[in-house]
């Protein structure tokens, strides 16, 4: 507990948001979790939209949607409720220390405290739904469990990811495998994006959007997801 809230008086407690960090016994506080949609012209494609003349939009999931993913185990993840097509997207997730408004692009990485793996899981059935009847996409996106997130690996070590192969299998059969320089908006440019709608914090993190061949699981499979240098990322769905 800080300094500034250790005074506050509550009627009940309510638990905070943390990811690990790799190599070290702090744990990084989750502020938001801001998502971008559509950033690879593949996956835009894939889900019937135009890459070529679509400014970026955001969406947010619940912080307690986090899942921690130890590395070099395989965490069991639950299939959720209500959907009957539940779907997998690799990101990689970025971790801000500092934030603000109207981040100029050339400054952006300056926010990075550091980058990990994560699974914007999807229950697709019902996004779809939403979008076709102008709904709101939380119930598609926003659920418990819906982000599976590795440990951040800080910035000041491993540097800054302009690309490199991610790539995600399913029951050791590769099906997502892309390049991070194929996002259409780079990280320092949706830093940049959000923070002219928003004030960014330290401890919001960002899913960075997902490549083409997103698809179903059922459970039973196993996910394993990858991104040099990181370590990999994996789940079970049960
Ligand atoms: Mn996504």
């Amino acid at each position: 507990m800080t300094a500034s809230t250790a005074n506050i008086k509550s009627p009940f407690a309510v638990k905070q948001t943390f990811i690990n960090i790799a190599d070290s016994s702090e744990l990084f506080p989750v502020r938001r979790i801001y998502c971008i949609g559509r950033n690879y012209a593949a996956h835009a494609r894939e889900m019937g939209a135009d890459p070529s003349r679509e400014p970026p939009f955001f969406f947010q999931k619940p912080t307690d949607a986090i899942q921690n993913i130890k590395s070099g185990s395989v965490t069991d993840h639950p299939y959720p409720a209500l959907t009957k097509n539940y779907h997998y997207e690799v990101e990689l997730v970025v971790a801000l220390k500092s934030g603000g408004k109207n981040i100029p692009v050339n400054k952006a990485l300056d926010h990075v405290f550091g980058y990990a793996l994560g699974l914007d899981m999807t229950r697709r059935d019902l996004q779809k739904a939403s979008a076709e009847q102008k709904k709101p996409w939380e119930v598609g996106k926003a659920f418990d469990h819906s982000a599976p997130v590795g440990a951040i690996h800080l910035a000041s070590k491993i540097g800054h990811f302009k690309e490199g192969s991610i790539s995600l299998s399913i029951n050791g059969e590769v099906r997502q495998n892309a390049n991070l320089n194929q996002m259409i908006w780079s990280v320092a440019e949706q830093i940049a994006k959000l923070s002219e709608g928003n004030e960014l914090f330290a401890g919001d993190i960002i899913f960075s959007g997902t490549p083409e061949n997103v698809g179903p699981v059922v459970k039973g499979d196993v996910i394993v997801c990858k991104l040099d240098p990181l370590p990999d990322l994996s789940i079970k769905i049960v």
